[in-house]
């Protein structure tokens, strides 16, 4: 079954936000065997709307939009795609209502603003769909034909649960009747499903060359290399196969890359590495400290980003200047002269300072020249030095990273977490 896809919003266009909802979509659709044919963007302009919506039906008959379904004068969707199936709009009471009592539960007033009245607005002949994570509800209208547009909102959020709760089970049924099946589920329908194996601390070429020999193994699935800062993300995909024979081909792709990228796989999928090194530290039962210099808290804020980091992190120290890192890490007078501030005589010591200081078990440092200025030709822009102290036994490291300011720090950080990773695992 194909679908096209009409994002809507003056700010796709405009390129102020990306169209996370498109990708999102074309994802899970995949899932199901469902192809996006197409995607198309349109600004927040009633005749743009319906033109693109308008044109979409006629090539597929079956069109999801995302955004503009709120209260306010740029939300154009209902009332456009309305008039494409030549319908008026009627205010629907228990929508309405529904409004009513969320505005004042959540005790923004006594009562809801006339701008919001308009949510309750809905075309002749449209079926709702229920929005548990926001207010404006999403609509399905469908023609005598069978044609159909699901109008969903913008907010990425209340856009992902209403697709999942309400418009997934609609568009699973509609493409197995497509498909001509006559079992509620048929599990033998194709799908496309992808999986990552991320990688950090190889390049992209060098994957590359350790992959190739065992190329062979991976069979048909699709092989995308996808390099950022935190790694190479590598990507399988499974087309033409059954749900059940699409997860173990996958599998079996795993297997081969894993054999292939060895200790610098760290996960799949949307694991990250801070929550990963948080997991050793649970099985271990140890606590982790940190001291910062050119990432500047980064590697703090990564760490307890994770829920339930507080049972594992205590605590940090940014140590930008000599002066605290001497007074507040106990790094030696003498280390920062002799060898400077950027050196891994530096970073041990900051490591085994903050240890000692927060009483943890694991205390992982950085110091480095994040740039654009301060690099010298010993010490350039992009270097930097790591300790990694475990229960009193410290590593430490250099590396010097590439790009500007912001993935030096990010890659920084990437690294030393995933220098404690290898460690806890060895
Ligand atoms: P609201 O009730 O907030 O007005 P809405 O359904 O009318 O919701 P929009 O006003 O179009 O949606 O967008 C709301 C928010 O969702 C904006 O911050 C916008 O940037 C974001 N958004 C809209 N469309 C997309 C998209 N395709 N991908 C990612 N984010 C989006």
């Amino acid at each position: 079954m194909n679908i096209e896809l009409v994002t809507i919003g003056d700010e796709l266009l405009l390129g102020f936000t990306l169209d996370s909802n498109g990708a999102h979509l074309a994802r899970e659709l995949a899932a199901i065997g469902v192809t996006i044919v197409r995607r198309t963007s349109v600004g927040d302009e009633a005749e743009g709307i319906a033109a693109a919506v308008r044109e979409a039906l006629e090539r597929t008959g079956a069109v999801i939009t995302t955004g503009g379904l709120g209260p306010t004068s740029d939300d154009l969707t209902k009332p456009s795609i309305a008039k494409v199936f030549g319908r008026g709009m009627r205010m629907d009471n228990e929508i309405l209502e529904a409004l009513r009592a969320r505005w004042i539960a959540k005790g923004w007033g006594r009562e809801l603003p006339k701008t919001n009245e308009q949510q309750a607005l809905v075309p002749e002949g449209a079926t709702i769909l229920v929005n548990r994570h926001g207010s404006a509800p999403g609509i399905w209208l469908e023609d005598e034909k069978g044609r159909w547009v699901a109008m969903l909102p913008g907010v990425p959020r209340e856009m992902r649960g209403m697709f999942a709760d309400a418009l997934l089970p609609l568009v699973r049924e509609r493409a197995e009747r497509a498909a001509g099946s006559t079992r509620a589920a048929d599990a033998s329908v194709p799908v496309v499903v992808s999986r990552t194996i991320r990688t950090t601390g190889i390049s992209e070429s060098l994957l590359a060359d350790s992959i190739a020999p065992l190329a062979a193994q991976l069979s048909d699935l699709s092989l995308a290399f996808l390099p950022s800062w935190p790694g190479v993300d590598l990507r399988i995909t499974s087309r033409g196969r059954d749900a059940a024979a699409a997860a173990r081909a996958l599998d079996a792709g795993e297997a081969v890359l894993r054999t292939a990228a060895g200790a610098h796989v760290y996960g799949t999928d949307v694991d990250d590495m801070a929550k990963i090194v948080l997991d050793l530290c649970a099985a271990k039962g140890f606590t982790i400290a940190v001291a910062e210099s050119c990432t500047g808290g980064l590697l703090g804020a990564r760490i307890t980003a994770v829920p339930g980091s507080s049972h594992y992190f205590v605590g940090g120290v940014i140590a930008y200047s000599n002066e605290v890192k001497a007074t507040h890490l106990g790094v030696g007078d003498d280390t920062l002269i002799k060898h400077g501030a950027v050196s891994e005589e530096t970073a041990r010591e900051m490591a085994s300072g903050v240890r000692a200081r927060y009483r943890a078990n694991v205390a992982i440092s950085l110091t480095g020249v994040a740039g654009p200025g301060g690099g010298t030709e010993k010490k350039p822009v992009g270097m930097v030095c790591l300790g990694v102290d475990i229960d009193g036994e410290v590593t430490t490291a250099t590396r010097n990273m590439v790009g500007d300011r912001e993935e030096i720090r990010q890659r920084s950080a990437q690294w030393a977490l995933d220098q404690v990773r290898r460690r806890l695992q060895a």
